[in-house]
């Protein structure tokens, strides 16, 4: 079936809608949005229709379905979970040349209800004239993720100006040329920095003088501890858009490969002992691609301004003139915590969590090791493979117990995920005996005493006794319950054998 596409005025126009369960609500939901004078005919109401009906935001009719009152709607929707009341309320409606939306019934139906992405006053719809409507759920999953929400307000903005760029302009691919500018530059990028005012001064300035110029930017993105599940949607968009990726090492393969196909990605990797890239080195990067106006995303681990040195870079952007955004991304401590299943507080454990690096090249001060070795607080402490033998030795001098619990996440939400877990007293002992390599995030304190029982993700923690992994979650919802399973399939197996 071939549908032509239209975008009705409902506003303070009738439409009744048949049935009161809870796809009538959604309809009814969706023509209040557009201010339709909504009136449901049904016997019992979900509760949210009820109280809009208490509310005298839509009129109720608990009476049988009557014939006449067509008379006075636009629309009409047939909801009920009775195919025939549908039918009979679908033929009524096309007898007097309603339009008529039956819910689920393409057939039956004389107009189609699009899948929507609202960026209004933007509004894209989606329809596949009800023959794939999974397809059109997944796109406008796609494009939802894709769309900025500020593309809203940049619709007001050109809506604002649109008389003045048509005299200003009065060519068409000059205008056309404007309004790419008013997309990809500045402008589009000052709504995104929630600096409406500033975004209508560049346009009107740059109507009233010579088109925008199509300037660099960098994008300072935070790309997660590894999962790229953990990526923001802003992240995402950022990578859509990018011309030139900046890249740490940590970064991985998977958040990479969701990246805009042709933007060239450079490995800015540093290596604590072997220095491939200076900070001087990526700084100069960053003003070359950005000069040469290129869209550059610099693309961290975790969140760009926790041991990121993030700071240092916006400060050299700054000092350079060269507009920039931040996107924040999940640090390791939070997805570490999170994938190991021990929350970084807890009212019964701690009230606070300190992120601490261990490295001491990275810090010029030397820790305040008092402060760190306080009880009832979390340390999640970053970059510290190296120097576990200090922090045990150090922390316990300082008077943190020797039974204090630590997890030691390597490889935080990646499909090669560790856990080994201790205590203070025999840290650096249990590292090197499963061999623990970076990247590596210690969580000590008493919450980690949880991650025997709450572990959820990967491989079960190393060194819990076979009682602590099985005390409070059952065993299938353990370790995604694949490591279950695998284990269930090899005892198996060893048995067939
Ligand atoms: N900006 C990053 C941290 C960079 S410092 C963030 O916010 O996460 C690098 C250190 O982060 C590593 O040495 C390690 O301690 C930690 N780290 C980063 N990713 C990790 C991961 N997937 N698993 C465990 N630790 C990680």
């Amino acid at each position: 079936m071939k549908l032509y596409p239209i975008f009705a005025s409902l506003s303070q126009r009738a439409v009744l809608v048949v049935g009161g369960g809870a796809v009538a609500e959604r309809k009814v939901a969706a023509l209040l949005e557009a201010q339709a004078q909504v009136t449901v005919n049904a016997g019992t109401l979900t509760p949210r229709l009820q109280q809009w009906a208490r509310q005298g935001r839509i009129a109720h009719r608990s009476d049988p379905f009557q014939e006449s009152w067509l008379e006075r709607v636009w629309l009409v929707v047939a909801a009920t979970s009775d195919r025939d009341m549908n039918t009979l309320v679908a033929t009524l409606a096309e007898l007097r040349r309603i339009f008529v939306n039956v819910v689920d019934d393409a057939a039956l139906s004389s107009f189609h209800v699009p899948a929507l992405i609202d960026r209004a006053p933007l509004t894209i719809a989606i329809s596949s004239g009800g023959e794939a409507p999974m397809l059109t759920r997944l796109l406008r999953e796609r494009l939802e993720s894709l769309l900025d929400h500020s593309l809203g307000a940049l619709a007001t903005l050109m809506a604002r100006l649109r008389k003045r760029i048509r005299m200003h302009l009065p060519d068409l691919a000059a205008r056309r040329g404007f309004y790419e500018s008013l997309l990809a530059g500045p402008v589009a990028a000052l709504l995104r920095q929630g600096r409406p005012d500033e975004a209508l001064a560049v346009a009107e300035h740059a109507l009233s003088t010579s088109p925008l110029p199509a300037a660099g930017s960098v994008v300072l993105v935070g790309a997660g501890p590894g999962d790229p599940g953990l990526l923001t949607l802003r992240a995402l968009r950022a990578l859509n858009e990018a011309d030139v990726i900046l890249h740490d090492r940590l970064v991985g393969a998977g958040v990479l490969a969701l990246a805009r196909r042709d933007a060239a990605r450079v490995e800015v990797g540093k290596q604590a002992g072997c220095q491939r890239t200076t900070q001087d080195d990526i700084h100069a990067l960053l003003l070359e691609h950005a000069r040469a106006g290129r869209r550059v995303v610099r693309l961290k681990g975790g969140d760009p301004f926790v041991f990121g040195r993030g700071g240092e870079e916006l400060q050299f952007l700054r000092a350079n003139g060269i507009p920039y955004e931040v996107v924040p991304g999940i640090t390791a401590a939070v997805a570490c915590a999170a994938y190991a299943g021990v929350p970084l507080t807890h009212r019964d454990h701690a009230q606070s969590v300190r992120l601490v690096t261990a490295h001491c090249q990275a810090s010029r001060d030397v820790p305040d090791w008092a402060a760190l070795a306080q009880e009832r607080q979390t340390l999640a402490i970053y970059m510290g493979v190296g120097e576990l033998g200090t922090l045990q030795t150090r922390l316990i001098e300082h008077g943190r117990a020797a039974s204090t619990p630590f997890a030691l996440i390597e490889n935080g939400s990646r499909t090669d995920q560790r856990v080994v877990i201790g205590t203070l007293g025999n840290l650096a002992e249990r590292a090197a005996a499963h061999a623990v390599h970076s990247p590596a995030l210690l969580i000590l304190g008493e919450v980690a005493s949880l991650a025997p029982s709450l572990a959820w993700f990967g491989a079960p923690p190393l060194g819990a006794s076979v009682h602590e992994l099985h005390a409070g979650a059952p065993i299938m919802s353990k370790a995604s319950g694949v490591a279950a399973r695998e284990g269930l399939l090899e005892a198996i197996h060893r048995l067939a054998c």
